[in-house]
């Protein structure tokens, strides 16, 4: 953390910024070239002084910095950063005395008062997401406030450093004891393998949490289903414990034929039952429709932007299209699972797209539950951005 300099918010911004909205964008700052050392803390205010906020240069895909306080009064210290991380870990006591659940996030960005910043929670060990180099340099603040409050196995870190948000390569371990990898966690009881020091991923998105349990609980038994962009599967495997006929994952990277059968093999079912297909989704669509395969239930879960060898993929732009594939694989009566992470729509305009893709397939259906982020990753109102999932279930008719 180096000194603190003044930045001056241009007059067209400062009702945003006045009610509270955290992200430092480049196009509302009027005296950009101040800027120099990212984690420099910053005292906001208007062209005349008055002061807004404080916060720190860290630059992201999204801007440039967050806002921390709108008070004047409130210094950015060891202390301020105690406040914000114990507040955090009080806020998930009840997933702390949850043993069916050892995997939850720990403190989610601006959600919990500190943007740029995310703490993952893997049985005891713990990943700490750096969005900038902004943010990593209050690094020594944040393990001092992790130790003061909790205690720990171990604390990985990814570096999302670059303004594209991409994972810096490096050896991931910061201190306390090193995992064995893979540890197994749990989630709802079910078996995860995760793997802490391969990458920017784990092996499960933890955002997803109450999603795989509607389907395990409320919409797998008795279904064949269709799991496509499944990464290491973990969608396919709460539907066959929740008693899916069987399962069928599809995606692109090598990666996922060994890492879905690592997530069967941790809870016992055997991957030979269930089929792992390294494809394109699209050329999966294209085959499944030749075959004249269908199923009860498919789930879309897409990332929000991909480009593969043959197209490149838009969830903003290819949402409706997708839908619509599914819709020609899915039995009358069968379930859609349409999820998105992009946060550059919200849950009015996917469900939009819903609706056009059914319309142009010509037929009915009915949404029967929404989700969004779970209670561990909290947002603020002053940030809807921050809320960006979207999942529907969608059941569909003749
Ligand atoms: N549904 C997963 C997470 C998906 S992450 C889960 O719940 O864990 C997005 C995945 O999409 C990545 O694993 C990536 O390899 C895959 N992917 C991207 N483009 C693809 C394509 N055209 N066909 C198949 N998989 C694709």
């Amino acid at each position: 953390m180096t000194k603190e300099i003044t930045l001056k918010l241009k007059n067209k911004f400062l009702n945003k910024y006045k009610k509270g909205y955290p992200l430092l964008w480049k196009e509302a700052i009027s005296n950009v070239e101040v800027l120099k050392e990212e984690g420099t803390l910053l005292r906001l205010t208007d062209e005349y002084d008055r002061f807004l906020g404080k916060g720190y240069y860290g630059r992201q895909n999204k801007g440039y910095g967050w806002i921390l306080t709108q008070n004047e009064n409130e210094s950015i210290d060891q202390k301020f950063f105690d406040n914000k991380i114990s507040t955090a870990f009080n806020k998930r006591r009840s997933f702390f005395q949850d043993d069916e659940t050892t995997a939850f996030r720990l403190f989610n960005g601006e959600g919990d008062g500190i943007g740029g910043l995310t703490i993952d929670n893997y049985d005891g060990y713990y990943v700490i997401t750096w969005y900038s180099l902004g943010i990593f340099t209050f690094k020594d603040f944040i393990l001092r406030s992790l130790q003061k409050v909790s205690t720990f196995r171990g604390i990985y870190q990814k570096k999302r450093f670059n303004t594209a948000g991409k994972y810096v390569e490096d050896d991931d371990f910061v201190t306390g004891e090193r995992g064995e990898f893979p540890i197994t966690v749990k989630e709802n009881g079910v078996n995860v393998a995760v793997h802490l020091n391969e990458g920017p991923m784990t092996g499960i998105f933890l955002d997803q949490r109450n999603v795989r349990q509607a389907i395990r609980d409320q919409y797998a038994k008795g279904r064949r289903v269709l799991n496509t962009f499944s990464y290491t599967g973990a969608f396919s495997v709460f539907a066959a414990l929740g008693g899916a006929e069987n399962t069928t994952s599809v995606d692109l990277a090598n990666r996922s034929l060994p890492k879905t059968r690592e997530q069967f093999s941790v809870n016992n079912i055997d991957y030979e039952a269930h089929k792992i297909k390294v494809m394109d989704v699209f050329k999966y669509f294209n085959y499944a429709y030749k075959k004249g395969l269908t199923f009860d239930m498919v789930i879309l879960d897409p990332p929000s932007f991909a480009r593969s060898k043959k197209r490149t993929f838009s969830a903003a732009k290819d949402y409706k299209d997708l839908v619509k594939k599914a819709v020609q694989l899915t039995e009358d009566d069968g379930i859609i699972v349409a999820s998105t992470n992009h946060s550059g729509f919200g849950m009015d305009k996917f469900k939009s797209f819903i609706k056009q893709a059914f319309k142009e397939a010509g037929k009915k259906y009915k949404l029967l539950e929404e989700h969004d982020l779970p209670k561990d990753f909290p947002s603020i109102e002053e940030y809807p951005e921050g809320n960006y999932l979207k999942v529907v279930f969608i059941k569909k008719f003749s």
